[in-house]
């Protein structure tokens, strides 16, 4: 085993769990065990939210612009170390080494944007009538949990660690039982940075740890970030324990290519998005809807998805029963009659033949109705469906559960503006294949893609980790005349 058994970390210090049940960190590079992490059990939650409760006091009182101190650390301890992060994160992960490069630099932006908090929170004061003012602040929730999937081991734990603890919040982390490693890097870091124990909690577990946090009575709030099928779990127990919950669920993101899309830059992003983190990310393009005639795009985006190599610029998928989940779904569809026009089942990897790599794939001429078109596939595949026209790409592409992302590829500014107004989906490209919002702007979709209100990041992000207090005072200020006398 090349890493010491995970533990949790509770009140700044790394403790066994209370279980002896365990399950294997395995890299998805290679095969190689990394690890094991234990299964918590709600006796090791209760030690996390006792700790969490009586750090609470100190913490939430400590004025916003001191708090935010630890982040403007964190975000150099970061910088610093972004070089071993990076390797952790592809090592747990799969993805490649620039693919985790670029996470640490977004987990860095996430921080920065959590040191400007105190800027953003300000609350509202008004006369409302002579001598009597009234006044809205943001109050911390108090203990606060988050949930998080396995496709980035760093940059989810940032959407919610920066914002909810700058915000006030003590919080509870439940990392990915597949990734659980890099948290374990995060919270060093964060105490390093002079966070004080018991802020910030990591529980490892699967299913259990995480009913005993939707149940859990000391916990205010819960954000979630997983598969719309866990999501919707989470939502539902969550909030009828009465708690406030933000669930994000999985994706099915069509690109639209319109016949006047620029060719080279139209082909090179749509590979990238599909085949970026191996596909396994919520943002990837994972549907095309040509509209008219496009093949000579079409031809370009297979010589672009040749160019990308498993093991060299693309990295592993998480788990073997992914490979084969992803390539049972590739087989069905030819079965089905679609024609796979790039494959990338099972790619020979020299010196990884233990690694769970599976290459490119595009699929042409896939019906609306196959699987490859409707569900969520989390690999590096394109399916590719037909349009005559935008209102036909349009009603492909709306008639999918999900929400999350959509792109239109045109060099056509009006419509582009129509495939905007009438895409459901919460965030939309225009020519841009994965249309993350960079910070200050907010992550969320629409749809089967997220329940609950407001988004995981950015300004919304506020509404979310805190509570509004409203007061009314009214002094007399004449009768402080002669107080003093
Ligand atoms: P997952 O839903 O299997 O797991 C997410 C978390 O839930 C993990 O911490 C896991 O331990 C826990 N979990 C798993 N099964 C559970 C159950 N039955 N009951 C309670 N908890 C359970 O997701 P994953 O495979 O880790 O991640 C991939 C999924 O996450 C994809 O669907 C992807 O689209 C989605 N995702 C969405 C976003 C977004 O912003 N919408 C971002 C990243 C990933």
């Amino acid at each position: 085993m090349k890493y010491a058994a995970t533990q949790n970390f509770i009140n700044g210090k790394f403790v066994n769990a209370g279980s002896d049940r365990k399950l294997d960190v395995i890299s998805p590079v290679d095969g190689t065990l990394l690890s094991t992490v234990p299964m918590s059990t709600s006796k090791d939650l209760d030690s996390a939210v006792t700790a969490a409760k009586a750090a609470f006091p100190a913490w939430s009182r400590m004025p916003i612009k001191e708090r935010v101190q630890v982040f403007f650390r964190y975000k150099t301890l970061l910088e610093k170390n972004l070089d071993e992060l990076a390797k952790l994160c592809s090592e747990e992960n799969g993805k490649t080494y620039g693919e985790s490069v670029a996470e640490i630099e977004k987990s860095i932006e996430l921080t920065e944007f959590a040191t400007s908090l105190p800027q953003l929170i300000t609350g509202e004061i008004l006369e409302v009538s002579k001598g009597v003012e009234c006044r809205t602040e943001h109050v911390p929730l108090g203990v606060v949990a988050s949930i998080v999937p396995f496709n980035f081991p760093s940059m989810v734990p940032n959407w919610t660690i920066p914002n909810a603890i700058a915000l006030g919040n003590c919080m509870i982390m439940k990392p990915s039982e597949k990734v659980p490693l890099s948290c374990g890097r995060l919270a060093e870091l964060l105490k390093e940075a002079g966070l004080p124990d018991g802020v910030l909690n990591i529980v490892h577990g699967d299913v259990e740890i995480v009913e005993a946090i939707c149940d859990h009575p000391g916990i205010e709030a819960i954000s979630f970030v997983g598969s719309t099928k866990v999501a919707k779990i989470v939502y539902q127990r969550a909030t009828s324990n009465f708690k406030r919950c933000l669930a994000l669920g999985g994706a099915k993101n069509h690109l639209m290519v319109l016949p006047d899309a620029i060719p080279a830059m139209t082909a090179q992003n749509v590979a990238a998005s599909m085949s970026g983190c191996a596909g396994q990310r919520c943002m990837a393009a994972s549907a095309m809807v040509a509209v008219g005639n496009v093949d000579s795009i079409i031809d370009r985006i297979c010589e672009e998805a040749r160019k990308i190599v498993p093991g060299e610029n693309l990295g592993a998928v998480i788990s073997k029963e992914s490979k084969e989940r992803i390539e049972g779904y590739i087989t069905e569809a030819e079965k089905n009659g679609a024609k796979i026009l790039v494959d990338g089942r099972s790619p020979k990897v020299n010196g990884k033949e233990n690694g769970t790599y599976v290459g490119p794939t595009v699929i042409d001429h896939v019906t609306p109705d196959m699987s490859v078109a409707r569900e969520e596939i989390f690999g590096p595949v394109i399916s590719i469906m037909r349009a005559k026209t935008v209102d036909e790409a349009l009603a492909i592409e709306n008639a999918n559960p999900y929400g999350n992302a959509a792109s239109v590829f045109t060099q056509n500014g009006g419509m582009a503006r129509y495939i905007i107004e009438r895409a459901s989906a919460g965030m939309i490209g225009v020519n841009v294949g994965v249309p993350v919002p960079r910070e200050p702007f907010s992550f969320g979709g629409w749809n089967e893609s997220k329940f609950g209100v407001g988004d995981i990041t950015g300004k919304s992000s506020i509404e979310f980790w805190t509570k509004l207090k409203k007061s009314t005072t009214k002094w007399n200020p004449e009768a402080g005349i002669n107080w003093m006398s």
